[in-house]
C-alpha cells in the first residue's frame, strides 16, 4: 500500500508528504480524529515513505524496506505473533512490542492499557541510531490507553528527541491524553469521510452489495470507512430494531433501559464464547458505545425530520417512513427527556466500565510499581 491508495483526508496526506520531502519532520505528531478514518494506516504509510530505499515522494512498494513494512497491513497478525512469542512470560519483564523493521516500532494496548514497560522500551530504543539512512518511527496506537499515571515516562523522548526520530501518537480521544504529552506533539486532525467517498470505496471493495446496502452502510458509518467496511448489515438492522423499539416506547412515556442492554447483549451473542471470555473491558465499552451510537443516530434523524433539515442526510435513510411517523408523534420535550435519560445511563455505564478498567490495571501491574 502507498500514499496513492489512501482514501480521504488528502490535505493531511499532502502535509505529511511535504514534511518528508523538506526534511522538516517534527519529533512528535498526534494523529487525532474519529475511529476508522485511516489514522493508523496513514501513520504506517509515513513510516514506509520515511524508510523507502528509493527516497522518492511516495514509498516504492518494491524495495526491501517497503516489502518488510507490508507486515503493517496486518496489525492483528503482528500482535498475535508477538503475544505467542512472549508466551507465559511476565508482561512487565517482556513488553509487547511489534517491530516489523529495525526502524519501525508499534505499541498497541497490552490488555486494557499500554503498559509502563512498553513506554520504557520506546525511551531506550529511541537512542539507537536508525539504520540505512532511514528514520526511526514509533507508532503508538490507541494512545488514549497509555497508563495515565505513567505517561510522563515518554516525556523524555518528546522533549529531547534524538535525530531522525518521530513518535506518532494515534487516538480518537485526544483529550484523554495527559496535557503534558498532548502539548508536546504537533496535532494533525483527520476529518470524517464523506458518504460519497465511502460509497465509492465500497463499490470497489464490496462489489456484491446492492446500491441501497452501500448507501445504508455509508450513512450508518457516519464518516468512518473502517466501520462501513466491517459493518454487519444484518446485525446492524437487528440492533437498530431494538433501538427503534426503545425510542418508540420512550416517546409514549414508557422508557425502558432494559431494551438498551438487550441490544448490547445481542451484539455480545455474536462473538464466540471464547472471545467473550477473553475480551477486555475496552471491547465491552466499544460494544455499549456502538449501541448508544445507533440510538443517538435514530434520535438525530428524528430531530432532522422534525426540523425539516433532513437534506443534511439521514443516518438511516432506508427507514425514513418509520422515522417520519415517530417524528410526527412526538413533542420536542419528549425527545429531550429521552436524551437526558440516555446521557445519564451513558455516564453511569462509563463510570462502571472505567472502574472495571482501573481494577484490570491493578490486577495486571506488579506490586512494586504501585
Ligand atoms: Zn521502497
Amino acid at each position: 500500500m502507498t500514499w496513492a491508495d489512501f482514501v480521504g483526508n488528502s490535505r493531511v496526506v499532502g502535509v505529511l508528504q511535504r514534511m518528508l520531502s523538506s526534511g522538516r519532520v517534527p519529533p512528535a505528531l498526534l494523529f487525532a480524529g474519529q475511529k476508522g478514518v485511516g489514522k493508523f494506516t496513514l501513520a504506517t504509510l509515513f513510516a514506509r515513505a520515511a524508510n523507502c530505499e528509493q527516497k522518492g515522494k511516495d514509498s516504492c512498494g518494491r524495495c526491501q524496506s517497503c516489502q518488510t513494512l507490508e507486515a503493517l497491513d496486518d496489525l492483528p497478525g503482528l500482535r498475535k505473533a508477538a503475544l505467542d512469542a512472549r508466551g507465559s512470560a511476565n508482561p512487565e519483564a517482556v513488553p509487547l512490542i511489534l517491530r516489523p523493521h529495525p526502524n519501525v516500532t508499534v505499541l498497541v494496548p497490552d490488555g486494557a492499557f499500554i503498559r509502563v514497560s512498553q513506554m520504557r522500551y520506546v525511551v531506550r530504543q529511541s537512542y539507537n541510531v536508525p539504520t540505512g539512512g532511514g528514520r526511526a518511527v514509533f507508532l503508538i496506537d490507541q494512545a488514549e490507553r497509555l497508563r495515565f499515571d505513567f505517561a510522563d515516562v515518554l516525556l523524555k523522548v518528546l522533549e529531547e528527541p534524538p535525530d531522525r526520530t518521530t513518535v506518532i501518537l494515534v487516538t480518537s480521544e485526544p483529550f484523554q491524553l495527559r496535557p503534558t504529552i498532548r502539548s508536546r506533539c504537533i496535532p494533525v486532525h483527520f476529518a470524517p469521510l464523506s458518504s460519497a467517498q465511502i460509497e465509492s470505496h465500497l463499490q470497489q471493495q464490496r462489489p456484491k452489495w446492492k446500491k441501497t446496502e452501500r448507501e445504508l452502510a455509508a450513512a450508518a458509518a457516519a464518516g468512518s470507512l473502517a466501520t462501513a467496511l466491517t459493518l454487519d448489515l444484518d446485525l446492524y438492522r437487528q440492533v437498530r430494531r431494538s433501538a427503534l423499539e426503545l425510542l418508540r416506547a420512550s416517546l409514549r412515556g414508557e422508557f425502558d433501559p432494559e431494551r438498551l442492554f438487550a441490544a448490547t447483549a445481542q451484539l455480545a451473542g455474536k462473538g464466540s464464547a471464547e472471545t467473550r471470555e477473553t475480551e477486555d473491558s475496552g471491547s465491552k465499552r466499544e460494544r455499549f458505545d456502538f449501541v448508544l451510537e445507533v440510538v443517538y443516530g435514530l434520535i438525530n434523524d428524528v430531530l432532522y425530520l422534525r426540523s425539516g433539515a433532513s437534506e443534511l442526510r439521514l443516518r438511516n435513510p432506508d427507514i425514513q417512513g418509520e422515522l417520519e411517523r415517530a417524528a410526527g408523534s412526538v413533542e420536542g420535550e419528549g425527545l429531550n427527556r429521552l436524551v437526558k435519560k440516555l446521557d445519564r445511563i451513558e455516564g453511569w455505564q462509563r463510570q462502571n466500565i472505567n472502574r472495571q478498567l482501573a481494577l484490570d490495571a491493578v490486577a495486571l501491574a506488579p506490586t512494586r510499581v504501585l
